[in-house]
């Protein structure tokens, strides 16, 4: 077997508030530019949801549905030595994103660690429970999802019990969103991935959905749901629509046949900004990432602090105080936006930014 060259990235984009932060993306249509787009997302999000980082994103363009477990490995360990001297537990914290996840984070961690020569667990996030990982990471973001979305209903006065719910991405984050929506009262009604989409009025059963996903690596085709496109899905008559794939989904022409009530964004950017504007001026409710998807970096966290002190959480109190923290994000950010007459996402940067401005003029310029 000859050499594979693969081309991965780390980029760091603001350290005010402490240590680099973000996610490791795994996808053929990564590149530099979108890496950058989404390590300036985190270093906002981190503020938004005021945890003491900043901001960073890695990728690897590969397809890893298409290479074997030991080629992913391979591939992660080699990516992780070549950012060696750049990641560290007070430098830069990685975590998963898209097309990584917890068995990657133990690759990393057991990469650094050995170079090192010591087990530094606290060098990732996202790791599986038997290596430092935290109890609720997994189904954070989601659950973050759902809790926004929430808040969101609470505020138009939509009841969750019977609301309809379309999902797009089947993921890690569409799955947990649907999960904790429908623990909520809400009714599923469509999904769509990468092979196809399912649609149900009556509704999907979201666990069932995602056994017949990973059995056969689409939502596609489930037992009882008619087929549906993503054009379809976002013209959905719903009261909660949560975009959970890639970015730049809804654009202006999507945006103008949204029907939903609530858009609660899962993905990173999903809404370009064209979309956005049509968006507000429909008076749709958009929660916009850098808020609706914090829960997956908050509890990140909670384990790294967890990582720090030797200490393990139950899973209560994780989920405690991942509610308390997006509860009182998404109040800070729903307040200012109807002080300032302004969209959520406007409102949101609003604050980040003032938060990352004031922490650097504050540190000022050295040396
Ligand atoms: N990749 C996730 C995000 O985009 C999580 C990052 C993290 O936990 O550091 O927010």
């Amino acid at each position: 077997m000859g050499a594979w060259v693969f081309t991965g990235y780390r980029v760091q984009h603001n350290k005010a508030r402490g240590p680099y932060k973000g996610g490791v993306r795994y996808h053929p249509s990564v590149d530099l530019d979108e890496v950058k787009a989404l390590a300036a997302w985190m270093t906002f999000k981190t503020a938004v949801v005021d945890i003491p980082y900043g901001g960073a994103k890695g990728g690897v363009v590969c397809d890893p549905k298409r290479l074997s477990s030991g080629e992913v490995e391979r591939l992660t360990r080699r990516y992780t030595a070549m950012i060696m001297d750049e990641i560290g537990p007070f430098k830069d914290v990685p975590a998963p994103d898209v097309g990584t996840d917890a068995q990657v984070m133990a690759w990393m961690m057991d990469t650094y660690s050995s170079l090192k020569g010591y087990s530094v667990p606290e060098v990732v996030t996202g790791k599986p429970i038997a290596l430092g990982g935290s109890y609720g990471r997994e189904e954070a973001t989601g659950k973050g999802v759902a809790v926004c979305a929430r808040e969101a209903a609470k505020k138009i006065g939509l009841r969750l019990k019977g609301a309809t719910l379309a999902v797009q991405g089947y993921g890690k984050v569409g799955y947990w969103s649907a999960e904790a929506l429908v623990e909520m009262g809400c009714k599923l009604i469509a999904v769509t991935d990468a092979g196809g989409g399912a649609y149900n009025p009556k509704g999907l059963d979201p666990r069932g959905l995602k056994e017949h996903e990973r059995r056969s690596g689409s939502v596609s085709g489930y037992e009882g749901a008619e087929g549906i496109s993503n054009e379809e899905l976002f013209q959905l008559e719903c009261d909660i629509l949560v975009p959970a794939a890639l970015e730049n989904q809804i654009s202006e022409e999507v945006a103008s046949n949204v029907n939903a009530k609530i858009i609660s964004e899962g993905a990173n950017g999903p809404t370009t900004p064209g979309a956005d504007k049509i968006l507000y001026e429909k008076g749709v409710v958009v929660i916009p990432d850098i808020l609706a998807n914090a829960g997956g970096v908050t509890v990140s966290y909670f384990e790294w602090v967890q990582n720090l002190n030797r200490d393990r959480w139950p899973l209560e109190t994780v989920n405690a105080r991942l509610e308390g923290k997006m509860v009182s994000a998404f109040k800070a950010v729903s307040d200012l936006a109807e002080r300032e007459g302004v969209s959520m996402r406007t409102s949101a940067y609003m604050l980040a930014v003032g938060k990352v401005a004031e922490a650097q003029s504050q540190l000022g310029l050295f040396p």
